[in-house]
């Protein structure tokens, strides 16, 4: 058997940069098929980064495989229906009853959960797992492919059959390879910050109490609210539009008065404490993979704008296609990183049409955010639900 394939005999030993939600999903995987797995993570601890996620039900299914979901549940919270809302008028538009269509359509549960709780679950299950070591605190030499093989092979004691970049949008494994993408600054910053109930007392009631989230609808601007505990707690996500990547200009008061709201919307907002703001950046087209031995997963692959709630669960379903093909398969690795990055351009790609489709509604003007209202209100929740289909109910198994 030619190197680089894969035969019973050999144990492949995988390296993986970066211990976010894409490298430690796919470190989890390879290690169940049988593959020795160490992760490089450049962070002294892994804190909290990222509030609260919608986790789809194509990324939940992949994590009950891997045998998480009941030290998940202890986390997440499985609201009722996603609301589409005016922010305007704050009249309910169209509501998706997204925990019966989990249960009954797409097969898995459909939940919010702070990233830092979904990361320190995975994270905990890597430690358990005697396939796995994760070095913290790790810094590796990225002067170029050849010097970062040698180093990680240098730490691993091994020569590593693969190495996959999980590091995330500022990738340094996506330097060292050729004709990668790059990050682009999306025009948009998301802020967002915890509301308790005193907070949301100003809106209607079905807003204020509900397990639902709600999406409030601006020109310009979305405000996404996630049920975050029960006890009434709530984790806003205000995304505005600017051309400015640098939060800390951009004074959160004038952000807000920027936007046409409800003065009860508004009210919410300027409850806000304890405010952090993202830029919003995503990587541009390109090659995903060396040829060789080196592939690129998650946000370092294509990092996505926000508006369909998929950056994880494609991080998700990266991590676990990726060790799925490389460990079930009997060619080369080489050949198997090219199929990966055709088989997930082709959905990556179909995705972020359907993010660029949601920016367009959320975001609507005028003439064109009356004929959406109006479409919205006309359709029944279940054929809202019946569009998201090829999405939500995605398994990489089948
Ligand atoms: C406003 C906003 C809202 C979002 N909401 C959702 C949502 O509702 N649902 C959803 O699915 N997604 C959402 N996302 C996207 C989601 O958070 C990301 O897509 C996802 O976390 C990416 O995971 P990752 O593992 O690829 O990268 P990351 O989570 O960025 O992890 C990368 C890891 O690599 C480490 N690293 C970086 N450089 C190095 C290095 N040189 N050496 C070693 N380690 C390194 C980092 O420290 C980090 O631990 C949202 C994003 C934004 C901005």
């Amino acid at each position: 058997m030619s190197e680089g394939s894969i035969s019973n005999e050999h144990q492949l030993n995988i390296a993986i940069i970066g211990a976010g939600i894409a490298g430690l999903v796919a470190a989890l995987t390879m290690s169940r098929a049988g593959a020795r797995v160490q992760i490089f993570e450049k962070a002294e601890e892994l804190t909290e980064i990222g509030a609260s996620i919608q986790l789809s039900p194509n990324a939940t299914k992949i994590l009950q495989t891997l045998g998480l979901e009941d030290e998940l549940k202890k986390h997440w919270i499985e609201p009722h229906s996603v609301k589409l809302t005016d922010a305007q008028t704050l009249r309910i538009i169209a509501e998706v009853p997204i925990a019966e269509l989990a249960k009954n359509s797409w097969g898995a549960p459909y939940a919010v959960l702070k990233r830092a709780d979904l990361q320190h679950v995975l994270y905990q299950a890597v430690l358990a797992d005697e396939n796995c070591s994760l070095h913290l605190a790790s810094s590796l030499n990225f002067d170029g492919p050849n010097r970062l093989s040698i180093d990680v092979a240098a730490k691993m004691g091994v020569k590593p059959d693969l190495i996959i970049g999980a590091d995330g949008v500022w990738s340094s494994v996506r330097k060292v390879m050729p004709l990668t993408g790059h990050p682009k600054f999306g025009n948009y910053n998301a802020w967002r910050f915890n509301a308790d109930l005193s907070a949301r007392a100003h809106l209607p009631p079905e807003i204020s109490s509900s397990r639902s989230i709600h999406v409030l609808m601006g020109a310009a601007n979305h405000t996404a609210i996630y049920p975050a505990d029960d006890n009434g707690n709530s984790n806003v996500i205000f995304i505005t539009r600017d051309k400015n990547d640098k939060p800390e200009t951009i004074k959160f008061d004038k952000a807000i008065s920027r936007y046409d709201l409800h003065p009860n919307a508004v009210h919410m907002l300027q409850s806000a404490t304890e405010l952090g703001c993202w830029p919003i950046n995503q990587i541009t087209d390109g090659t995903w993979n060396n040829g060789r031995d080196m592939v690129l997963i998650g946000d370092a692959a294509h990092a996505m704008m926000p508006f369909s709630a998929q950056g994880a669960a494609m991080a998700i379903e990266d991590g676990y296609l990726l060790s799925k093909m490389v460990t079930d398969s009997p060619y080369l690795i080489s050949d198997m990183l090219q199929k990966f990055e055709k088989t997930r351009k082709a959905r990556i790609t179909k995705v972020k049409s359907r993010t660029a489709f949601n920016r367009f509604a959320y975001h609507a003007i005028g003439p064109i955010k009356w004929g959406r209202n109006l479409v919205l209100s006309r359709k029944s929740p279940q054929s809202l639900g019946r569009g998201l289909d090829w999405l939500y109910g995605w398994s990489a198994d089948d």
